[in-house]
């Protein structure tokens, strides 16, 4: 049985907004009404209309990763010795708006200074040479760069 509520398009329900109402699906014995919704984010998802109402479903997925950033979920890590990608840590850069920032070398030699949280989730590998300067040398040295700091 299918609840009688109306689903209104451009009705607001956290970062989701109410496209249109589409074929509804079944969960078991339950049908149960899908809406297309627009996140904040920009991306367009197929929701269980029930999880977005009961506030269930808040986004479009993306919440998570933001939810992660505004966690400050790097907070307290020791980070030395730490690197991710062609990047090493250096050293703390500060907190700037709440989040933590750390100074970071890559394996070209350019020093970035980056969020804590998006280097412990492997968002950034590089100073951004990794994409533009792929030539054989930027390989070497940063095998080079990671032989150097590899430990155990
Ligand atoms: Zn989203
Ligand atoms: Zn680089």
């Amino acid at each position: 049985m299918v609840a009688k509520i109306d689903i209104i398009p451009g009705q607001r329900f956290n970062k989701l907004v109410i496209i249109s109402e589409v074929e509804p699906k079944f969960y078991g014995k339950h049908l149960k009404r899908q809406v297309n919704c627009k996140c904040d984010c920009g991306n367009e998802k197929v929701i269980d209309f029930q999880t977005i109402r009961r506030g269930l479903t808040t986004s479009c997925g993306c919440i998570r990763s933001e939810l992660i950033r505004n966690n400050n979920l790097s907070k307290g890590m020791n980070l030395t010795n730490e690197s991710v990608g062609l990047l090493k840590y250096i050293e703390e850069a500060g907190i700037y708006k709440t989040k933590r920032k750390i100074k970071c070398q890559c394996a070209c030699g350019n020093f970035v200074i980056m969020s804590a949280d998006d280097f412990i989730n492997l968002k950034v590998k590089s100073c951004g040479c990794y994409k533009k300067i792929l030539g054989k040398e930027s390989i070497l040295r940063a095998a080079t760069f990671r032989r150097q700091n590899q430990r155990g």
